[in-house]
């Protein structure tokens, strides 16, 4: 009994295995049927500054499916950068992201917001990413020194010396390097010295709980003062209550965002949170 066992869970799990495969084939095969198509949106997540000023934004993919609805980036993101698909994806981010910043920059009143774009590691790990990434900029009339990549920690595994090179050739041309999901992965401060860093982003689960959790205080007290020695900028994610954007705010971070202030919003509804923000931010008519 015990072989026919062993054999019975072997047989399911190769079962397993192989739908598993399947529905991977599948998804690669309708991930590229939206790349043809263009099925993808940009949303858009405000961030604000510690009064509470829209200072910019994060871009943040969406796949509307014809059938399936909405894939959230999860979900497709992590399949992409396995199958390769993530480098047609992404420059298609960029240049999106790109497009949208351009139109802001011809508008006074959007002239001086920032965005924010997420790079995956196998994106930034193509040896044309740079030529590739200026030349999305420079067609796009953006300029650069309103763009924030977002890199993970990922990226800072293997030759330091050629990421922090590759990083500096987009400094050079004023983009700024933004470190995503900052204290979930294992980056040493040797490491974070090295890398052109503008900001890191702390993640949203340390803040998520840190009213309620003392530890959290102090990881990001720790995280506060070794940005203030490395002269990082200190962004907050995930900002869901007032309490966590005032301990925040006292922890001296400075940017913040999360859905405290809003959630990520396709275009038309971000533009109307920026002009009713400027209404509530104007004093009480007398
Ligand atoms: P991320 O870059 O860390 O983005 C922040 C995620 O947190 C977003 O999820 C956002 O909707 C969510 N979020 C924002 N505020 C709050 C909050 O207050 N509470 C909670 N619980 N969540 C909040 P989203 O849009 O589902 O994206 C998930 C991840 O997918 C992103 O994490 C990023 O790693 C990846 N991603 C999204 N768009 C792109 C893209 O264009 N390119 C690449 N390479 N990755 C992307
Ligand atoms: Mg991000
Ligand atoms: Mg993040
Ligand atoms: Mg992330």
């Amino acid at each position: 009994t015990n072989t026919l066992t062993s054999i019975s869970s072997l047989a399911l799990t190769v079962i397993i295995m192989n739908a598993d495969l399947t529905v991977r084939r599948m998804m690669e095969v309708e991930l590229r049927k939206a790349i043809a198509n263009g099925d993808f949106r940009l949303h858009y997540q405000p961030q604000v500054d510690e009064f509470g000023a829209l200072v910019g934004a994060e871009a943040l993919i969406r796949w509307q499916h014809a059938r399936m609805g909405n894939i959230p980036p999860a979900q497709f993101i992590p399949l992409a950068e396995e199958t390769g698909l993530i480098v047609p994806i992404g420059n298609w981010v960029l240049r999106a992201a790109c497009a949208q910043l351009a139109l802001w920059q011809a508008q006074p009143e959007t002239a001086h917001l920032t965005l924010s774009i997420n790079v995956s590691a196998s994106q930034f790990r193509q040896p044309d990413f740079v030529h590739t990434v200026s030349e999305i900029v420079t067609l796009s009339g953006a300029d650069p020194r309103h763009i924030k990549l977002e890199l993970t920690e990922s990226m800072f595994v293997d030759n330091i010396a050629a990421t922090a090179e590759k990083m500096s050739a987009l400094t050079r041309i004023g983009i700024v390097w933004s470190l995503d999901d900052f204290g979930t992965g294992y980056s040493s401060l040797n490491v974070l010295h090295r890398v052109p860093l503008g900001q890191v982003k702390i993640d949203k689960s340390f803040v998520h709980d840190m009213s309620s959790n003392r530890t959290n205080i102090v990881v990001i007290e720790a995280i506060m003062d070794m940005a203030r020695k490395l002269g990082f900028k200190v962004v907050a994610e995930g900002v869901e209550t007032r309490k966590q954007m005032d301990l925040l705010r006292e922890a001296g971070c400075h940017l913040f965002q999360g859905y405290f202030f809003s959630p990520p919003l396709e275009i038309r509804a971000f533009e109307n949170y920026r002009r009713s923000a400027l209404v509530s931010a104007q004093p009480a008519q007398a």
